[in-house]
């Protein structure tokens, strides 16, 4: 029997706790069950970065539900539409059970044994041909701790290979960019619970409401409550965030740093920077002044489109406000100089010195349940521990910790991101990419390019994953995985917040967990340390988490003081966690001193413009030791800006009820039916202009590709069109609709992450007969895409009666 605290789909934060400044958020349990579940066991939501703790309920050694932890900090028992429907997926008669191999063009059954054993075989061959150089992962922000830290070892000590980078680099680069760039180090300087005692909250390109769902309920909980904080929204969309703003800044795509340097020159000209915290814990603050002045509200409205006046009311609150929240994510890390705009928003915080205290922090947010340890842990394009891949002293440790030669650790130039790992396969020198519980085939930007790469005949492609998604479609072994609930390991949140979440029930069929699967990878290729002992010691996920401690001792990510034995006794722990703070530490930098030290800093450094990178002879001779760094930054145009042939902006981004590409989501008929399909957004103004009605299928033309979607009308500037990115192929191959059909590959200089959030394109009405009679350009693609998406059947007569719409009840953001 259905037993549901509320119907989430309709009613997507729940009934509102107010609280005021300073009091405790009050707890509310959210549960949803299918059936009476016989036991209860620790979990934690892993469909958001917000790390929700649960209990998972089960019943006859199946998932039946879930119910949110009261006691703990990030939730206080609360649960979101994802959270309370997503554990559906674990159930679905579709999951992946026995591994597969491509034979004869086919993917068909095989053993385990068969499966490692090709891998391995194709592993030693390409090393014995071109080194490990020819090897590649691909890796995600979805697994958890233990699996990433097996992986970086054996990437980095066992096969030595410097071509590891998780799609964490489509999501949280900047992220951790900017925290590097302004502080020394990776990691968020504030706490979710600093928003239960500010005065002021700024989200800047995050739409928490839909992404955050549980976060959102705690901050509409404190505007409910008298006092309320001020809301300040930076994003181009009226989404449900900003429908709640004290002032909702709308500029125009692209324009992210000419709106920050606008608020920073309001705050220095209303002379509200604070002396003393500038003098005593930063540098470069004279540089900043000098480039932000002649950022007046007018000259910003020029590049931005924000409204000058709307612009000093912000800069107004910003100027005034004791206390300051402020949140950032992919209106910023995926858009036009991403980490240079991220970086902006640590200034605001550093010129004002609201930074390390009760109510002032930082939330550089994260996507994904762990991209904060695929980061820390060195599964992605850093060193585990925020080591720097340019200081010796640093490798030194890792190959003394390992018991490996120094020259074993790739570090002879940064660890290489995601996009130029992408380009290395197309070039031919990546001769065997492993990819890991993610699905570029959706994700990547510029999917007829990803598709082609996965498809070329010399790369061979190893996917591990739950479900046949589009990227596994394409592989040549495909690994089935244990997901959430059949295996045990941590995660860290966005708030630094370490959780655990445990294996509920078995795997389905001969699926095993990521952990199992690299540990056997690893005996089967025989890594050994320079004992000649085996290099991976544990066999694990408790054996890999104290061997992480291990190597997190002394970095700013210090976990010693944690254990299983702590993180099932109750709440999340937030790090470090070592004998100086055993209870953990609710925010970085409490003292003014920052990892910044040229002996103790994760990087150093980068130019905004160009990327360039600063050498540690040029850091060195100017070491900010231990104080945050302020850098400034000129507003660029976008590399591509819509013109006569194409002359609507595009940007792409989520929607509530869906996560990533679905291939969690999308299994539970009450999430896909709330939100079921995807739509170009589109003003009412440009409706108008190309003779649209609400409904009406509508083909979005890039440089690089098109997709047909459904027109949805209104709540986004004129000239402006989105596109959720969630939709692939594997439940609709009738036509092409995958918003990444056309974006960029391009790049931050600084992050390396992806353009998602502009491309100039053109829309119009997309008719079947007109379409079918034209060939060549990007119509002719669109027909080539077509052809093959549905096997050949032509181009789609797309059905004429309404559009499948949302349940009337839930709620399209916009
Ligand atoms: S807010 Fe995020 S972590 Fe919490 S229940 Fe929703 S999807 Fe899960």
């Amino acid at each position: 029997m259905i037993r549901e605290t509320r119907n989430s789909i309709n009613d997507i934060w729940g009934e509102r706790t107010p609280y005021m400044a300073g009091a405790v958020w009050p707890a509310r349990v959210d549960e949803r069950t299918t059936e009476d579940p016989e036991r209860w066991v620790r979990g934690t939501c892993v469909l958001c970065s917000n790390g929700c703790a649960l209990d998972i309920g089960v019943k006859a050694g199946k998932i039946v539900g879930v119910r949110g932890l009261a006691t703990d900090v990030t939730n206080h028992g609360r649960l979101g539409p994802k959270g309370l429907h997503g554990w559906e997926a674990n159930n679905s008669p579709d999951r992946l059970t026995r591994p597969l191999i491509r034979r004869d063009g086919r993917l068909q059954e095989a053993t385990w044994d068969e499966a490692m054993e090709l891998i391995v075989q194709k592993s030693k061959e390409i090393i014995a041909r071109q080194t490990s150089l020819g090897i590649g992962f691909y890796t995600s922000g979805q697994l958890f701790l233990e699996e990433y830290y097996t992986l970086g070892v054996l990437g980095k000590a066992g096969l030595g290979t410097p071509h590891m980078d998780g799609n964490t680099r489509l999501c949280t680069a900047t992220a951790a960019a900017a925290l590097k760039v302004s502080f020394g180090s990776d990691g968020q300087p504030g706490s979710v619970r600093d928003l239960d005692l500010t005065d002021t909250v700024l989200h800047v390109g995050h739409n928490v409401a839909s992404q955050q769902t549980v976060l959102w309920s705690r901050i509409l909980d404190r505007l409910a409550a008298p006092n309320p904080p001020k809301l300040i929204v930076i994003d181009p969309r009226r989404t449900f965030t900003a429908e709640h703003a004290t002032v909702h800044l709308t500029p125009r795509v692209g324009t992210n740093v000419a709106v920050m340097n606008g608020l920073l020159h309001l705050i220095i000209q209303a002379g509200r920077t604070d002396p003393a915290f500038l003098e005593a814990h930063t540098v470069g603050y004279e540089n900043l002044k000098k480039v932000v002045e002649k950022y007046t509200p007018e000259y910003v409205e020029s590049l931005s489109g924000v409204p000058a006046d709307d612009l000093r009311a912000a800069g107004e609150i910003l100027a005034n406000t004791r206390t300051l929240v402020s949140t950032v994510l992919q209106g910023v890390y995926q858009s036009m100089q991403a980490t240079a705009a991220a970086v902006q928003v640590n200034n605001l915080h550093l010129i004002r010195g609201l930074i390390g205290q009760p109510g002032s922090g930082i939330l550089q947010m994260n996507g994904q349940p762990s991209a904060q340890n695929t980061r820390e842990s060195g599964a992605d394009g850093d060193l585990p521990g925020f080591r720097n891949w340019d200081n010796p002293e640093h490798i030194r440790e890792l190959a003394e910790l390992w018991n490996v030669p120094v020259d074993q650790i790739p570090h002879w130039s940064p660890p290489t991101h995601a996009m130029q790992i992408w380009r290395y396969c197309e070039q031919g020198s990546i001769r065997m990419l492993w990819i890991h519980a993610t699905n570029p085939a959706v994700s990547m930007p510029e999917l007829h390019r990803v598709r082609g790469i996965l498809q070329k005949e010399e790369l061979f492609v190893v996917v591990q994953d739950a479900f046949l998604t589009e990227t596994a479609r394409l592989a040549d072994v495909v690994l089935p995985a244990a997901i959430w609930g059949e295996k045990t390991g941590t995660l860290t949140n966005i708030s630094r917040t370490v959780h655990i979440s445990c294996k509920a029930v078995e795997p389905p069929g001969e699926a095993r967990s990521d952990l199992d699967i690299f540990l056997d990878y690893a005996r089967r290729m025989d890594f050994r340390d320079q004992d000649g002992q085996p290099l991976i010691k544990w066999n694990d996920a408790e054996g890999a988490f104290e061997a992480w401690k291990a190597c997190s001792r002394g970095r700013p990510c210090d976990y010693t003081g944690l254990s299983y034995q702590k993180l099932l006794a109750g709440s999340g722990v937030s790090w470090p966690v070592n004998a100086e703070h055993p209870d953990g530490t609710e925010r970085l930098y409490a003292d003014g001193v920052f990892p910044t030290h040229a002996d103790y800093t994760e990087s150093y450094g980068h130019d905004l413009d160009t990327g360039a990178g600063v050498s540690a002879e040029q850091y060195r001779a100017a070491d900010p030791g231990g104080r945050a760094i302020i850098k400034a930054a000129e507003h660029q145009e976008p590399h591509e800006v819509p013109d006569d042939d194409y002359p609507l902006w595009l940007t792409t981004g989520r929607q509530v009820y869906h996560f990533h590409t679905r291939t969690k989501t999308g299994w539970s008929r009450a999430l896909n039916d709330a939100a079921p399909d995807a739509f170009v957004q589109l003003s009412p103004e440009d409706a108008e202009h190309h003779g649209l009605q609400n409904g009406d299928w509508v083909l979005v033309e890039s440089r690089r590709g098109v997709v047909i979607e459904r027109a949805m009308i209104g709540n986004i500037e004129p000239g402006l069109v989105f596109i959720p990115f969630h939709y692939g192929s594997w439940d609709d191959p009738s036509r092409p609709r995958a918003a990444n059909e056309l974006t960029l590959t391009e790049w931050d200089p600084v992050s390396k992450q992806p353009h998602f959030k502009y491309a100039a394109v053109r829309i119009s009405r997309y008719d079947a007969g007109e379409v079918a009679a034209q060939a060549g350009g990007a119509v002719g693609r669109a027909l080539a895409v077509v052809e093959r998406l549905t096997g050949g059947r032509g181009t789609p007569e797309l059905t004429t009666s309404p559009p499948p719409q949302p349940k009337t009840t839930s709620r399209v953001d916009g």
